[in-house]
C-alpha cells in the first residue's frame, strides 16, 4: 500500500539559488567543473588547468577564503578571480555547545531554509555529523526531522560546507594527517541522503580527495533509511561505510515506524545490504535500532534480528539507540534494563550490538531531534521574504 506524498516523494527540485552578486561559489563544485568555470571566465586550457589545482588545493587543504591568500598565484590575477568567484561558507544563525561538549550549528541557506550539523567529540575520534535534506519527505514516526513540512535537497556545496565550517570552528587547517579533531563523518544529520543521491555522491567525493579533506571511506558513513534501489549505487560510486535504519524486524511494526518499509520491505532490504558492495567482516553493515519502548525491544524481537542477520550472512552489527523525545512525539525509550536485555541476547549470538549514549540532548542535538524553526514559516512565506530580499537588492 502507497501513501501518496508519504513514501517516495522525490522531493521538489528548486532550482540551485544563484548568489544574489552573480559570482560563482567554487566550494562543492568537482575539480573538472572548477578548471571548466575558469575556462568558460576566460583563462586559456593551460592556464586553467594549473589555477584549478593550485584554487583546488588551497580551499581544501589550506582552508583559504580569500584568493588573495593564494601565494602562488600572480597578485595581478587575485581582483579578476575575487569579481568571478568565491569561496563560500554556509551563514551560521546559532552556534551551541552542550554540556557533553557536543556542538550543534544551525546554518541557513541563501533562500532563507534552515538546517543543522552536530559534532560529537570523544576520547579517540570526532565526529561530524552531516544533514543531507533541509527537512525529510519520509516522516519516521519516532524522528522529529521526519515531522519538518518543508523540504529540498541540500546542494553538494551545501553538504561540503558544512564540513569546510566545521574545520573553520576546530580551527583545523591545513589539513593534516595526524592528530585531528575531525576524523569521522556520518551522514545522519537531517535528510536521506540516498533520496538526494548526486550532490551526496559528489560532495563525499570532494571530503575524501586526497589533496583536500583527505577523509578516508573507511572513517565515513552514510545511513539510510532503506532507500534499496539506489544501494548498490552507493556502494559502487560513494563506497563509504553502509548503516541501515532497520528498527524494527516485523512487517506490521516496520510498516508502522518506516512507512518507506511498505514500499522497500526488511527481505528486500536484508538482501540490498548482502549485496553491497565492499562489505565485509572488516568493513561491517551497521544496523540502527531504536529502542521503542512496548514497541519493538521485546526478546522476540532481538531473537528475530539474530535470524535475519543469520539468514542473511550479513557482515553486520547492531547500535542500539535509546529513543531521543521530543516534544508530541508518540513513543516513549525503553527502559535501560530492557535495552540491556536486547543487547545481551544480540551480542551472545556473536553479533556487536552495543548500546549508543546520546549526547548533546540538551540542545536538541541527538539522534533524530533536528528540527528547524524554519518550518514554522509557511512556504509562502519564505518565497515572500526571498522576493523581499531580492527587491532590497534592486
Ligand atoms: N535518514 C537517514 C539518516 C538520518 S537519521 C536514516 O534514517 O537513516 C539518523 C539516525 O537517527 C537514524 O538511524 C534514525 O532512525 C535515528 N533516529 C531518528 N529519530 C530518532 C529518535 N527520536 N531517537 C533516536 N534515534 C532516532
Ligand atoms: Fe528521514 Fe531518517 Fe528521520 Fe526517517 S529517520 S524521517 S528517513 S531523517
Amino acid at each position: 500500500m502507497q501513501i501518496p506524498g508519504h513514501i517516495d516523494p522525490v522531493p521538489v527540485p528548486r532550482a540551485a539559488v544563484l548568489r544574489d552578486d552573480g559570482r560563482i561559489d567554487l566550494v562543492g563544485l568537482p575539480r573538472e567543473q572548477i578548471r571548466h568555470e575558469l575556462e568558460a571566465a576566460g583563462l586559456d586550457a593551460r592556464q586553467a588547468k594549473l589555477r584549478a589545482k593550485q584554487i583546488w588545493h588551497w580551499i581544501y587543504n589550506r582552508g583559504a577564503t580569500r584568493f588573495a591568500d593564494m601565494t602562488d598565484i600572480a597578485k595581478a590575477q587575485h581582483p579578476w578571480l575575487e569579481d568571478r568567484f568565491v569561496i563560500g561558507r554556509p551563514e551560521v544563525v546559532e552556534a551551541q555547545v552542550s554540556t557533553d561538549g557536543t556542538r550543534k550549528w544551525l546554518l541557513r541557506a541563501p533562500d532563507a531554509q534552515d538546517y543543522e550539523m552536530v559534532f560529537i567529540p570523544d576520547a579517540d575520534r570526532g565526529t561530524l555529523c552531516v544533514s543531507s535534506q533541509v527537512g525529510c519527505t519520509l516522516n519516521c514516526r519516532f524522528c522529529h526531522t521526519g515531522t519538518m513540512r518543508l523540504v529540498r535537497n541540500l546542494t553538494a556545496s551545501e553538504i561540503v560546507g558544512q564540513v569546510m565550517l566545521a574545520r573553520d570552528a576546530l580551527g583545523e587547517w591545513p589539513s593534516q594527517p595526524e592528530g585531528r579533531l575531525l576524523t569521522n563523518i556520518v551522514m545522519m544529520g537531517m535528510g536521506e541522503p540516498l533520496y538526494n543521491f548526486e550532490n551526496v555522491r559528489d560532495a563525499l567525493k570532494i571530503v575524501m580527495d586526497g589533496d583536500g579533506l583527505a577523509l578516508s571511506k573507511r572513517r565515513i558513513t552514510l545511513s539510510t533509511s532503506g532507500v534499496v534501489p539506489m544501494m548498490a549505487r552507493a556502494g559502487e560510486e560513494i563506497g563509504v561505510n553502509l548503516a541501515v535504519s532497520l528498527h524494527a524486524v516485523t512487517k506490521d511494526i516496520r510498516d508502522e515506524i518506516v512507512p518507506l518499509n511498505r514500499k522497500y520491505g526488511i527481505e528486500e532490504l536484508l538482501q540490498a545490504c548482502a549485496d553491497y558492495p565492499g562489505a565485509n567482516n572488516a568493513r561491517r553493515i551497521t544496523f540502527e535500532y531504536v529502542m521503542l519502548k512496548d514497541k519493538n525491544d521485546s526478546d522476540e524481537d532481538a531473537h528475530e534480528l539474530v535470524r535475519l542477520i543469520r539468514k542473511y550472512k550479513l557482515p553486520a552489527k547492531v547500535n542500539l539507540i535509546p529513543f531521543n523525545p521530543w516534544p508530541g512525539a508518540p513513543y516513549d525509550t525503553s527502559t535501560p534494563e530492557r535495552v540491556r536485555r536486547f543487547s545481551d541476547i544480540v551480542f551472545h549470538a556473536g553479533i556487536s550490538a552495543p548500546v549508543r549514549t546520546p549526547r548533546g540532548r540538551d540542545i536538541d542535538a541527538a539522534c533524530g531531534q533536528l528540527k528547524t524553526s524554519a518550518e514554522r514559516k509557511s512556504r509562502a512565506e519564505l518565497d515572500r521574504l526571498a522576493e523581499e530580499k531580492q527587491a532590497a537588492l534592486g
